[in-house]
C-alpha cells in the first residue's frame, strides 16, 4: 500500500484541493512517503534544487520529535494532543509512546484533508488513538474534540506536541494568543514540545526556499529564537533549552550535525509548573 502513489488509490477525500501545492503532502514526499500528488512533488523538487537543507529539516524535525516524545513517555506521560500531525509516515507519535507504554493515547490533529484521511485509516486498529481534522488557529475547537473522543483525561499532565506547525500560523491570526490557550488548558505537570523554522542564521538559499511555502494554502512565517522561546510562556524549559534542533538531546553522534543552524528549526521541551 506505501508503494501506491496516491493518483493510484481510491481513498482520496473528496475536499483535496488539487490545484495547489499542500504542506503536509510536500512534506511526505521529503519523508518519502507516497500521499503527494505532481503538484507537490514539483514544488518539493524546486525547493531541494535551491537548498538541500530543506530536505534535511524535515528528517531532522521528525528525529527531535520522536527524541523528545521518547523522553516525555519515560518521564511517564502517556497522553499527547499532537497537533498538526501531519501525514503518518516513520516513527509516528503513537508508535514511539506506545513502545515504550502500550498504554499512552494519542490525539492526532491536522488542518490537510490527505493527513486526516491516512490517519485515519492506519489508526483503524489503535483504540488508544483518534484523528480530529481541526485548525491550530481555533484552539477552543481543537480542545471540545479532543475532549469528545474520551481519550485525554484534562485532569493529568498532557503532552502537547506542536512540531513545526506553528510558523504555519502568521502573525495576523496571533500565534501568541493561541499559544496561550493551549497552555491554559492543561494541568501542571504538563509539556509543550514545539519546533518551529527560522530566519536566524539562514544562508539566503534558505531564506528563498522556504518563501516558496507561499504556493501552498499555509505559508510560511519564519521566526527568532526568542520570538518562539516566548510560545513557551511562563514553562521550565528541559535542558538544554530552546536550541537547533539536532541539538536538543541526540541519541548519538549522528543525530548531531557539525553545522546544526543548517537545519533551520529550533527546537524545545518545557513543563508546566504547579
Ligand atoms: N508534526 C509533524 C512532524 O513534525 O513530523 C508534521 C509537521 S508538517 C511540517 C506540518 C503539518 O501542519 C502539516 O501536516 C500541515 O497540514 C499542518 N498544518 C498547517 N497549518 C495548520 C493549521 N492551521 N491547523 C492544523 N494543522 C496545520
Amino acid at each position: 500500500e506505501r508503494r501506491r502513489t496516491m493518483e493510484q488509490s481510491r481513498a482520496l477525500p473528496t475536499e483535496v484541493d488539487l490545484s495547489r501545492p499542500s504542506a503536509a503532502r510536500v512534506y511526505d514526499y521529503f519523508l518519502g512517503g507516497a500521499h503527494n500528488f505532481e503538484i507537490d512533488r514539483q514544488l518539493a523538487q524546486q525547493i531541494a534544487a535551491m537548498t538541500p537543507n530543506l530536505a534535511d529539516t524535515m528528517r531532522a524535525g521528525r528525529a527531535f520529535l520522536r527524541r523528545a516524545v521518547a523522553e516525555l513517555t519515560r518521564l511517564g506521560v502517556d497522553q499527547y494532543l499532537d497537533i498538526g500531525s501531519g501525514i503518518p509516515t516513520v516513527g509516528n507519535v503513537h508508535e514511539v509512546a506506545q513502545g515504550i507504554n502500550p498504554k499512552a493515547r494519542i490525539v492526532y490533529v491536522d488542518i490537510d484533508p490527505v493527513a486526516v484521511a491516512h490517519s485515519r485509516s492506519i489508526l483503524e486498529d489503535n483504540p488508544l488513538t483518534a484523528v480530529i481534522q481541526a485548525d491550530v488557529r481555533d484552539p477552543a475547537h481543537i480542545l471540545s474534540e479532543a475532549r469528545e473522543t474520551g481519550l485525554l483525561d484534562f485532569t493529568k499532565p498532557i503532552g502537547v506536541l506542536l512540531a513545526g506547525i506553528v510558523h504555519f500560523v502568521p502573525d495576523s491570526d496571533d500565534p501568541d494568543r493561541l499559544m496561550a490557550a493551549l497552555r491554559d488548558a492543561v494541568p501542571p505537570g504538563s509539556y509543550l514540545v514545539i519546533s518551529h523554522s527560522t530566519y536566524e542564521d539562514q544562508p539566503q538559499e534558505m531564506l528563498d526556499a522556504q518563501k516558496l511555502s507561499a504556493r501552498t494554502a499555509t505559508e510560511i512565517t519564519l521566526r527568532s529564537k526568542a520570538q518562539v522561546s516566548a510560545y513557551f510562556g511562563d514553562w521550565e524549559l528541559l535542558e538544554p533549552g530552546v536550541v537547533h534542533m539536532p541539538l536538543w538531546r541526540p541519541d548519538s553522534p549522528d543525530d548531531v550535525d557539525d553545522q546544526p543552524e543548517r537545519f533551520g528549526a529550533f527546537g524545545g521541551v518545557a513543563r508546566k509548573p504547579a
